[in-house]
């Protein structure tokens, strides 16, 4: 079977090029006689492919020297405890902003260390928006600000930056880092489980300013101290090496792609294809407030909820899978992260139109 379009919300599609390169060098990588599953994490060879990795993680994102990379395991659901425990820093607060279903899993998990201040929330409206920065109510004495730039399951995104003065920024970028550029040096921390937009699941990025490093809370186990990684260029234990080799080939991917600009381009490009025909029609649905609008995920509801299952099947029988959206919000999401060809979007739209033609 020739491969399908696949619209996962993560573990999600990967470029058809990465897997193909991975296919060649997974037996005897370059040479060497062995997988790199099979290397040791202190050779030669797999501290190439380490460190290669992170030197084009930083060129793509433009990451500045004063800042480390941590490629650690966990996923980003880890992260919602390593972040308090590592940034309090000695204070007893922390504001966070509450858009959808990651924040309130982040939130509800820094609340066992710290007192937790919603600065605004979009609740009210079944967290179809983001909250406009002139609203939250942020608290000076903070020990960093939360948010999560794209809510994965709403799809709500948040194109602008947070102003938050000396009071670090960290973001749960999982599901839109490397989809558009973004200025690193705003952004005290910034953390992402790869298998949305990096790479295969088992690694979480973490970039962090040096100087938030070294005051964790009493107790936090070594593995969980940002500052053991750090100094060990995430090798205190032995890293996800076959996740950062894939990774490593993504980044590649990205840079002869011509970067994130690039990126950026096709991505708009992509979601304005079916966002422009959810716009023209009565028959689905975009739940999202206009100006918040994900890029990445694109929920979609049918007139008729009815009809769902018909329309899902039909989606499987064009080779257009896991389009079946998140249950709290019903309906459909297409996922279109960077590894997802516009032509995928294209046979999308076009299967929808022919839909509600047969169905409307
Ligand atoms: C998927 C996702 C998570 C959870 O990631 P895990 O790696 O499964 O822990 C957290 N936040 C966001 C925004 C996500 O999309």
């Amino acid at each position: 079977m020739e491969r399908i379009y696949n619209f996962s919300a993560g573990p999600a599609v990967l470029p058809r090029e990465v897997l193909e390169q991975a296919r060649e060098e997974l037996v005897n990588w370059r040479g060497c006689g062995m997988s790199v599953m099979e290397m040791s994490h202190r050779g030669k060879e797999y501290m190439g492919i380490h460190a290669q990795a992170e030197a084009d993680l930083r060129e793509l994102m433009g990451i500045p020297e004063h800042y480390k990379v941590l490629f650690l395991q966990g996923g980003a659901s880890s992260q919602f405890a390593m972040v308090p425990m590592n940034l309090l820093r000695g204070k007893a607060s922390a504001d966070y902003l509450n858009t959808g279903e990651w924040s309130k899993k982040a939130i509800k998990e820094a609340k066992k260390y710290c007192t937790v201040n919603v600065v605004a929330s979009s609740e009210d409206r079944n967290f179809s928006y983001a909250p406009a920065q002139s609203e939250w109510k942020l608290d000076p004495n903070a020990a960093y600000v939360h948010y999560t730039p794209n809510e994965t399951i709403g799809g709500v995104e948040i194109f602008w930056t947070p102003e938050t003065g000396d009071v670090p920024l960290v973001a749960d970028m999982s599901s839109t880092i490397l989809s558009r550029p973004i200025d690193v040096s705003k952004y005290g921390l910034i953390y992402a489980g790869a298998q949305k937009n990096i790479g295969p699941a088992g690694v979480t990025v973490v970039i962090v300013r040096e100087d938030l490093l070294g005051q964790p809370l009493a107790g936090t186990p070594t593995m969980f101290d940002y500052k053991v990684h750090a100094d060990n260029e995430s090798m205190y234990n032995t890293p996800p090496t076959f996740a950062i080799y894939i990774a490593g080939l993504v980044f590649k991917w990205l840079k002869d792609k011509g970067g994130l600009a690039a990126m950026e381009r096709i991505n708009i490009a992509k979601a304005q294809l079916l966002y422009d025909y959810l716009d023209s029609t009565e028959f689905y649905r975009s739940p999202v407030a206009r100006e918040n609008r994900s890029r990445m995920n694109v929920p979609f509801t049918l007139k008729d909820p009815a009809l769902d299952e018909e329309f899902l099947k039909g989606a499987k029988g064009r080779g257009l899978l896991q389009l079946k959206g998140h249950r709290s919000v019903g309906g459909m999401r297409a996922s279109i992260y960077n590894a997802m060809p516009i032509e995928g979007v294209q046979a999308l739209v076009e299967y929808m139109k022919e839909f509600e033609k047969t169905h409307g």
